[in-house]
Protein backbone atom coordinates (compact mmCIF):
# COMPACT_ATOMS: atom_id res chain seq x y z
CA UNK A 1 0.00 0.00 0.00
CA UNK A 2 1.29 3.42 -0.78
CA UNK A 3 2.38 5.16 2.47
CA UNK A 4 1.89 9.19 3.16
CA UNK A 5 4.76 10.34 5.02
CA UNK A 6 3.78 13.30 7.30
CA UNK A 7 6.17 12.82 9.67
CA UNK A 8 7.52 15.96 11.77
CA UNK A 9 11.31 15.23 11.76
CA UNK A 10 13.29 13.56 10.46
CA UNK A 11 10.74 13.61 7.86
CA UNK A 12 9.57 13.10 4.11
CA UNK A 13 13.08 14.09 1.59
CA UNK A 14 12.01 14.50 -2.34
CA UNK A 15 12.35 10.90 -4.11
CA UNK A 16 15.50 11.80 -6.41
CA UNK A 17 17.18 13.26 -3.35
CA UNK A 18 17.15 9.65 -1.70
CA UNK A 19 18.08 7.79 -4.77
CA UNK A 20 20.55 9.81 -5.35
CA UNK A 21 22.36 9.51 -2.20
CA UNK A 22 22.16 5.71 -2.36
CA UNK A 23 23.84 5.95 -5.93
CA UNK A 24 26.38 8.02 -4.49
CA UNK A 25 26.74 5.45 -1.38
CA UNK A 26 27.21 3.12 -3.92
CA UNK A 27 29.78 4.76 -6.36
CA UNK A 28 30.20 8.01 -6.11
CA UNK A 29 30.00 9.69 -9.80
CA UNK A 30 31.65 7.20 -10.94
CA UNK A 31 34.44 6.84 -8.73
CA UNK A 32 34.40 3.60 -7.69
CA UNK A 33 34.67 5.04 -4.20
CA UNK A 34 31.46 5.29 -1.53
CA UNK A 35 30.28 8.60 -0.58
CA UNK A 36 30.87 7.06 2.86
CA UNK A 37 34.40 6.09 2.42
CA UNK A 38 35.86 9.27 1.11
CA UNK A 39 37.51 12.46 2.40
CA UNK A 40 36.19 15.60 3.37
CA UNK A 41 38.86 16.88 1.78
CA UNK A 42 38.42 15.39 -1.29
CA UNK A 43 37.66 17.48 -4.28
CA UNK A 44 34.50 15.24 -4.72
CA UNK A 45 33.60 16.32 -1.49
CA UNK A 46 34.64 19.89 -2.05
CA UNK A 47 32.81 20.68 -5.01
CA UNK A 48 29.38 19.32 -3.21
CA UNK A 49 29.62 20.98 -0.40
CA UNK A 50 30.63 24.49 -2.73
CA UNK A 51 27.50 23.32 -4.39
CA UNK A 52 25.14 23.34 -1.44
CA UNK A 53 26.04 26.66 -0.18
CA UNK A 54 25.93 28.63 -3.64
CA UNK A 55 22.62 27.03 -3.75
CA UNK A 56 21.29 27.78 -0.99
CA UNK A 57 22.56 31.49 -1.29
CA UNK A 58 20.86 31.65 -4.70
CA UNK A 59 17.67 29.50 -3.84
CA UNK A 60 17.01 32.69 -0.67
CA UNK A 61 18.65 35.37 -2.56
CA UNK A 62 21.33 35.46 0.74
CA UNK A 63 23.06 38.46 0.27
CA UNK A 64 26.58 38.97 -0.55
CA UNK A 65 28.00 39.78 3.09
CA UNK A 66 26.15 36.34 4.91
CA UNK A 67 27.86 32.73 5.28
CA UNK A 68 26.53 29.98 4.90
CA UNK A 69 28.12 27.02 7.00
CA UNK A 70 26.84 23.17 7.89
CA UNK A 71 28.12 22.26 11.47
CA UNK A 72 27.07 19.26 13.21
CA UNK A 73 24.92 19.46 16.81
CA UNK A 74 21.68 20.30 15.75
CA UNK A 75 19.33 23.10 16.04
CA UNK A 76 19.95 22.43 19.83
CA UNK A 77 23.29 22.86 19.84
CA UNK A 78 22.67 26.42 18.32
CA UNK A 79 20.42 27.62 21.08
CA UNK A 80 23.52 27.82 23.26
CA UNK A 81 26.49 28.22 20.21
CA UNK A 82 23.52 31.66 19.76
CA UNK A 83 24.20 33.25 23.20
CA UNK A 84 27.90 31.99 23.24
CA UNK A 85 28.87 34.19 20.78
CA UNK A 86 26.72 36.87 20.56
CA UNK A 87 24.86 37.74 24.57
CA UNK A 88 27.21 40.00 26.62
CA UNK A 89 24.52 41.34 29.03
CA UNK A 90 20.58 41.43 27.69
CA UNK A 91 19.33 39.46 24.75
CA UNK A 92 15.53 39.06 23.58
CA UNK A 93 13.39 36.60 23.29
CA UNK A 94 9.70 35.67 21.87
CA UNK A 95 8.31 32.68 23.24
CA UNK A 96 6.24 30.78 20.76
CA UNK A 97 6.62 27.55 22.11
CA UNK A 98 8.93 24.24 23.73
CA UNK A 99 11.49 24.61 20.80
CA UNK A 100 12.19 28.36 22.13
CA UNK A 101 11.40 27.54 25.60
CA UNK A 102 15.06 25.74 25.10
CA UNK A 103 16.54 27.98 23.31
CA UNK A 104 15.72 30.98 25.66
CA UNK A 105 17.16 28.55 29.11
CA UNK A 106 20.08 28.43 27.07
CA UNK A 107 20.62 32.16 26.62
CA UNK A 108 20.42 32.62 29.89
CA UNK A 109 23.55 30.67 30.92
CA UNK A 110 25.47 33.50 29.18
CA UNK A 111 23.09 36.82 30.57
CA UNK A 112 19.64 38.56 30.82
CA UNK A 113 17.20 37.42 28.68
CA UNK A 114 13.88 39.52 28.23
CA UNK A 115 10.93 37.59 27.08
CA UNK A 116 9.13 40.11 25.24
CA UNK A 117 6.40 37.80 25.22
CA UNK A 118 4.31 34.39 25.14
CA UNK A 119 1.94 32.62 24.22
CA UNK A 120 1.78 30.12 26.53
CA UNK A 121 -1.33 31.79 27.82
CA UNK A 122 -2.94 29.52 25.37
CA UNK A 123 -1.11 26.34 25.07
CA UNK A 124 0.92 28.50 22.21
CA UNK A 125 -1.84 28.37 20.05
CA UNK A 126 -1.14 31.38 18.41
CA UNK A 127 2.10 34.26 17.72
CA UNK A 128 1.88 37.20 19.73
CA UNK A 129 1.40 40.56 18.50
CA UNK A 130 1.75 44.17 19.30
CA UNK A 131 5.11 42.93 21.62
CA UNK A 132 8.00 45.74 22.10
CA UNK A 133 11.80 44.63 21.81
CA UNK A 134 13.66 46.39 25.05
CA UNK A 135 16.14 48.67 22.73
CA UNK A 136 19.23 47.67 24.97
CA UNK A 137 18.82 43.79 23.57
CA UNK A 138 22.05 42.88 21.81
CA UNK A 139 19.86 40.37 19.58
CA UNK A 140 15.92 39.34 19.64
CA UNK A 141 15.36 35.91 18.73
CA UNK A 142 12.09 34.33 16.89
CA UNK A 143 11.32 30.59 15.98
CA UNK A 144 9.18 31.18 12.90
CA UNK A 145 7.72 27.67 12.51
CA UNK A 146 6.70 26.27 15.69
CA UNK A 147 6.37 23.11 15.11
CA UNK A 148 4.58 21.09 17.60
CA UNK A 149 2.04 23.90 18.01
CA UNK A 150 1.38 24.50 13.64
CA UNK A 151 1.81 28.43 14.12
CA UNK A 152 3.99 30.31 11.96
CA UNK A 153 5.51 34.08 11.91
CA UNK A 154 4.18 35.07 8.34
CA UNK A 155 6.67 38.14 8.35
CA UNK A 156 9.78 39.39 8.50
CA UNK A 157 10.18 41.05 11.38
CA UNK A 158 11.87 45.05 11.60
CA UNK A 159 13.84 45.30 14.66
CA UNK A 160 16.71 47.77 15.55
CA UNK A 161 19.43 45.04 16.70
CA UNK A 162 20.25 41.78 14.96
CA UNK A 163 17.07 39.37 14.77
CA UNK A 164 18.30 35.32 14.99
CA UNK A 165 15.93 33.29 13.72
CA UNK A 166 15.28 28.95 14.28
CA UNK A 167 13.86 28.26 10.94
CA UNK A 168 14.53 24.99 11.39
CA UNK A 169 10.90 23.97 10.36
CA UNK A 170 10.19 26.01 7.67
CA UNK A 171 13.82 27.07 5.71
CA UNK A 172 13.00 27.36 2.18
CA UNK A 173 9.53 26.75 2.18
CA UNK A 174 8.32 29.98 1.68
CA UNK A 175 10.51 33.37 0.47
CA UNK A 176 11.97 35.00 3.25
CA UNK A 177 13.75 38.51 3.04
CA UNK A 178 17.28 37.45 4.90
CA UNK A 179 18.38 40.98 4.99
CA UNK A 180 16.00 41.37 7.63
CA UNK A 181 18.16 38.84 9.86
CA UNK A 182 21.59 38.84 11.49
CA UNK A 183 21.66 35.07 11.98
CA UNK A 184 18.97 31.97 10.46
CA UNK A 185 19.74 28.33 11.72
CA UNK A 186 17.83 25.09 11.67
CA UNK A 187 18.30 21.16 11.66
CA UNK A 188 18.27 19.98 8.38
CA UNK A 189 15.88 17.01 9.02
CA UNK A 190 12.50 19.23 9.03
CA UNK A 191 12.47 20.28 4.96
CA UNK A 192 16.01 19.66 4.12
CA UNK A 193 18.20 16.75 4.67
CA UNK A 194 18.78 13.82 6.69
CA UNK A 195 19.55 14.48 10.64
CA UNK A 196 23.35 14.83 11.14
CA UNK A 197 23.55 18.24 9.44
CA UNK A 198 22.63 21.54 11.05
CA UNK A 199 22.54 25.52 8.52
CA UNK A 200 23.55 28.59 9.51
CA UNK A 201 23.26 31.57 7.49
CA UNK A 202 25.24 34.78 9.57
CA UNK A 203 26.63 37.99 8.75
CA UNK A 204 30.15 38.35 10.41
CA UNK A 205 29.18 41.57 11.65
CA UNK A 206 27.70 40.18 14.46
CA UNK A 207 30.87 38.51 15.77
CA UNK A 208 33.59 39.76 17.64
CA UNK A 209 31.44 41.63 20.29
CA UNK A 210 31.38 39.62 23.72
CA UNK A 211 33.86 39.63 26.55
CA UNK A 212 34.17 35.82 26.89
CA UNK A 213 36.45 33.42 25.22
CA UNK A 214 34.98 30.76 22.89
CA UNK A 215 36.36 27.52 22.52
CA UNK A 216 37.25 26.86 18.85
CA UNK A 217 34.46 24.59 17.69
CA UNK A 218 32.04 26.84 19.34
CA UNK A 219 33.47 29.84 17.56
CA UNK A 220 31.28 30.60 14.32
CA UNK A 221 34.55 32.50 12.88
CA UNK A 222 36.56 29.05 13.67
CA UNK A 223 34.19 27.78 11.11
CA UNK A 224 33.81 30.70 8.52
CA UNK A 225 37.35 30.95 8.40
CA UNK A 226 37.82 26.88 7.17
CA UNK A 227 34.67 26.87 4.88
CA UNK A 228 32.76 24.47 7.57
CA UNK A 229 35.87 22.23 7.47
CA UNK A 230 36.93 23.01 10.64
CA UNK A 231 36.21 19.72 12.15
CA UNK A 232 35.17 16.67 9.76
CA UNK A 233 31.68 17.91 8.67
CA UNK A 234 28.69 15.43 8.16
CA UNK A 235 29.57 14.17 4.57
CA UNK A 236 26.40 12.18 3.94
CA UNK A 237 24.08 14.74 5.19
CA UNK A 238 25.15 17.73 3.25
CA UNK A 239 25.52 15.28 0.15
CA UNK A 240 21.43 14.85 0.38
CA UNK A 241 20.43 18.88 1.47
CA UNK A 242 22.69 19.11 -2.04
CA UNK A 243 20.46 16.95 -3.56
CA UNK A 244 17.66 18.58 -2.19
CA UNK A 245 19.06 22.19 -2.67
CA UNK A 246 18.71 21.11 -6.41
CA UNK A 247 15.75 19.14 -6.54
CA UNK A 248 14.07 23.00 -5.48
CA UNK A 249 15.77 24.34 -7.77
CA UNK A 250 14.31 22.18 -10.56
CA UNK A 251 10.73 22.69 -9.65
CA UNK A 252 10.95 26.22 -10.00
CA UNK A 253 12.73 27.39 -6.84
CA UNK A 254 11.37 28.44 -3.64
CA UNK A 255 8.25 30.97 -5.23
CA UNK A 256 6.99 27.86 -6.28
CA UNK A 257 7.62 25.39 -3.52
CA UNK A 258 5.79 28.11 -1.70
CA UNK A 259 2.93 28.27 -4.18
CA UNK A 260 2.98 24.18 -3.63
CA UNK A 261 3.01 24.73 0.39
CA UNK A 262 0.09 27.01 0.70
CA UNK A 263 -2.63 25.25 -1.99
CA UNK A 264 -1.39 21.77 0.38
CA UNK A 265 -2.29 23.68 3.37
CA UNK A 266 -5.05 25.39 2.24
CA UNK A 267 -6.60 21.95 1.28
CA UNK A 268 -6.36 20.40 4.50
CA UNK A 269 -7.27 23.22 6.48
CA UNK A 270 -10.41 23.85 4.50
CA UNK A 271 -11.46 19.76 5.00
CA UNK A 272 -10.59 20.71 8.80
CA UNK A 273 -12.87 23.92 9.01
CA UNK A 274 -15.78 22.62 6.83
CA UNK A 275 -15.57 18.82 9.11
CA UNK A 276 -18.26 18.39 11.89
CA UNK A 277 -16.05 16.11 13.45
CA UNK A 278 -12.59 17.47 13.44
CA UNK A 279 -11.65 21.45 14.45
CA UNK A 280 -8.14 23.11 14.03
CA UNK A 281 -5.73 24.11 17.01
CA UNK A 282 -4.01 26.79 15.97
CA UNK A 283 -5.75 30.76 15.40
CA UNK A 284 -6.55 31.18 11.86
CA UNK A 285 -4.26 34.04 11.10
CA UNK A 286 -1.36 32.10 13.21
CA UNK A 287 -1.49 29.00 11.46
CA UNK A 288 1.50 27.64 10.38
CA UNK A 289 1.52 26.15 6.31
CA UNK A 290 4.24 22.62 7.26
CA UNK A 291 2.30 21.71 10.47
CA UNK A 292 -1.18 21.27 10.83
CA UNK A 293 -2.66 20.28 13.91
CA UNK A 294 -6.16 19.26 14.54
CA UNK A 295 -7.95 17.64 17.20
CA UNK A 296 -11.55 15.86 17.44
CA UNK A 297 -14.25 18.29 18.65
CA UNK A 298 -15.69 17.93 22.06
CA UNK A 299 -18.10 15.56 21.27
CA UNK A 300 -16.55 12.97 18.92
CA UNK A 301 -13.17 13.03 21.02
CA UNK A 302 -13.70 9.74 22.11
CA UNK A 303 -12.85 8.62 18.19
CA UNK A 304 -9.39 9.88 18.35
CA UNK A 305 -7.97 6.77 18.94
CA UNK A 306 -9.74 5.01 16.00
CA UNK A 307 -9.57 7.46 13.50
CA UNK A 308 -5.64 7.26 14.37
CA UNK A 309 -5.80 3.42 14.04
CA UNK A 310 -8.02 3.71 10.58
CA UNK A 311 -5.63 6.24 9.01
CA UNK A 312 -2.66 3.66 9.75
CA UNK A 313 -4.65 1.02 7.77
CA UNK A 314 -4.87 3.58 4.82
CA UNK A 315 -1.27 4.70 4.69
CA UNK A 316 -1.04 7.39 6.94
CA UNK A 317 2.37 7.77 8.92
CA UNK A 318 3.46 10.16 11.14
CA UNK A 319 -0.31 11.99 12.00
CA UNK A 320 -0.13 11.57 15.69
CA UNK A 321 -0.39 15.27 17.10
CA UNK A 322 2.39 16.20 19.75
CA UNK A 323 1.82 15.78 23.05
CA UNK A 324 1.59 18.80 24.62
CA UNK A 325 -1.23 19.09 21.95
CA UNK A 326 -2.54 15.81 21.45
CA UNK A 327 -5.08 14.97 18.39
CA UNK A 328 -3.50 14.63 15.15
CA UNK A 329 -0.48 16.85 13.20
CA UNK A 330 0.01 16.23 9.67
CA UNK A 331 3.57 18.05 8.63
CA UNK A 332 3.32 19.14 4.94
CA UNK A 333 7.15 19.81 4.66
CA UNK A 334 7.95 20.74 1.22
CA UNK A 335 8.27 17.22 -0.57
CA UNK A 336 5.22 16.11 0.33
CA UNK A 337 2.99 15.94 -2.58
CA UNK A 338 -0.72 17.21 -2.49
CA UNK A 339 -1.79 13.77 -3.22
CA UNK A 340 -0.94 12.68 0.21
CA UNK A 341 -2.85 15.74 1.45
CA UNK A 342 -5.95 14.42 -0.50
CA UNK A 343 -5.23 11.11 0.53
CA UNK A 344 -5.58 12.38 4.50
CA UNK A 345 -8.60 14.28 3.58
CA UNK A 346 -10.32 11.19 1.80
CA UNK A 347 -9.57 9.55 4.83
CA UNK A 348 -11.05 11.90 7.09
CA UNK A 349 -13.99 12.16 5.27
CA UNK A 350 -14.11 8.31 5.01
CA UNK A 351 -14.19 8.11 8.87
CA UNK A 352 -16.47 11.07 9.44
CA UNK A 353 -19.21 9.38 7.38
CA UNK A 354 -19.06 6.38 9.58
CA UNK A 355 -19.26 8.07 12.75
CA UNK A 356 -21.69 11.11 12.02
CA UNK A 357 -25.35 9.84 11.86
C1 LIG B 1 13.08 19.98 15.47
C2 LIG B 1 13.32 21.37 15.93
C3 LIG B 1 14.42 21.72 16.74
C4 LIG B 1 15.40 20.69 17.25
O1 LIG B 1 16.31 20.37 16.29
P1 LIG B 1 17.53 19.36 16.59
O2 LIG B 1 18.25 19.42 15.29
O3 LIG B 1 16.94 18.04 16.94
O4 LIG B 1 18.32 19.93 17.71
C5 LIG B 1 14.59 23.04 17.08
N1 LIG B 1 13.73 23.99 16.68
C6 LIG B 1 12.66 23.70 15.91
C7 LIG B 1 11.74 24.80 15.49
C8 LIG B 1 12.43 22.38 15.53
O5 LIG B 1 11.36 22.09 14.77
Amino acid sequence: MKKHNFSAGPSILPRVAIENTSNAILNLNGTGLSLLEISHRSKDFQAIIDEAVALFKELLHIPENYHVLFLGGGASLQFCMLPFNLLNKKAAYLETGVWAKKALKEAKLFGEVNVVASSSDKNFSYIPKNFSVPSDAEYFHITTNNTIYGTEIHEDYSVEMPLVADMSSDILSRPVDVSKYALIYGGAQKNLGPAGVTFVILRDDILGKVDRKIPSMLDYRTHIAEGSMFNTPPVMPIFTVNETLKWIKSIGGVPQIYKMNQAKAQLLYDAIDNSKVFTGTAEKESRSIMNICFVMQEAYKEHEDAFMEFAKSKGMIGIKGHRSVGGFRASTYNALPIESVQALIDCMNEFEAQIVK
